[in-house]
């Protein structure tokens, strides 16, 4: 009888070995538990221990000129799809975010002594890429030409002899400072350019698409948004940006990302602030 006993729970403890290891392959190569099970349960990003976060707060720059991703709201504070979506990755990592608002040209240098990271439509490239990391991207982009409604500025080659306004430090005004015979007006924020633009002082802006449709339409009957696509402008992406020596955090910002897109909050703030 004790023999017996002593088989079948041998029996027993040999299926459940085996129901454990099938169950386990199966489920990783089955449902939703992908990559982000095995991997990550080890090494769950712990903000109390991250070398930035540690004091529970995640100090993130950007700058408020630039909607609907960010702009000065009614109560005087950042806000914007860039800064609502930093705060849910804030909640993710469980840490409070703190938004400042900073030049935008000054953002890259100060990731990891004055602010942990920057939130900023800002584009990923290799120039950034040497000083600080980014994020996966999280949003797609492209340079928009703003102009007078009555311009007759059609293609590339229409640049040449005018004056074009930018912000200082963007991707658009580093795409003007490459172009020959165009004169690169370079401002702080791009809402002077196109205060500029208005008032008849340049004969042109190039901003990213979605802020120039924002200003283009709060000039309705002075300006006009070209398609930087017929422009052969390359398209861009932009990323969180965070410091170069904690790839934990980079790691921990992009599941957030991924979780806040698979949990429908990453749409839920697109439909927020992008009410076209
Ligand atoms: N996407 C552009 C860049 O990264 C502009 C960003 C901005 O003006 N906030 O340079």
């Amino acid at each position: 009888m004790k023999t017996l006993k002593k088989t079948l729970a041998l029996l027993l403890a040999a299926v459940l070995t085996a129901a454990a290891v099938t169950g386990c392959s199966s489920s990783s190569s089955g449902t939703d538990s992908s990559a982000s099970t095995a991997g990550s349960e080890s090494s769950e990003f712990d903000a109390s221990t991250d070398k930035y976060l540690k004091d529970g707060v995640f100090t993130v720059g950007t700058n408020a000129a630039f909607p609907p991703f960010e702009y000065i709201g009614d109560d005087g504070n950042p806000d914007g799809f860039d800064v609502a979506l930093i705060k849910e990755v804030g909640k993710k990592l469980g840490v409070d975010v703190e938004v400042q608002d900073m030049e935008f040209d000054t953002l890259v240098s100060v990731i990891g002594t004055k602010i942990d990271g920057a939130i900023a439509g800002m584009t990923i490239n290799d120039e950034r890429k040497e000083k600080v990391n980014f994020s996966d991207p999280y949003f797609d982009a492209i340079q928009f030409v703003l102009v007078p409604k009555d311009s007759d500025i059609k293609t590339t080659d229409d640049f040449t002899g005018k004056k074009i306004g930018t912000q200082k430090g963007t991707t658009g005004d580093y795409l003007v400072q490459d172009m020959d015979g165009v004169e690169d007006v370079q401002y702080d924020k791009g809402i002077q350019a196109v205060q500029d633009l208005v008032a008849g002082r340049l004969d042109a802006v190039i901003l990213d698409k979605n802020p120039v449709e924002t200003f283009a339409a709060q000039y309705p009957d002075d300006l006009k948004a070209l398609d930087g696509a017929d422009f052969n402008f390359d398209t861009e992406s932009y990323g969180i940006v965070l410091p170069k020596d904690d790839q934990p955090l980079t790691d921990a910002v992009n599941k957030a990302i991924k979780d806040l897109k698979d949990d429908g909050t990453y749409q839920k703030l697109i439909d927020q602030y992008f009410n076209n």
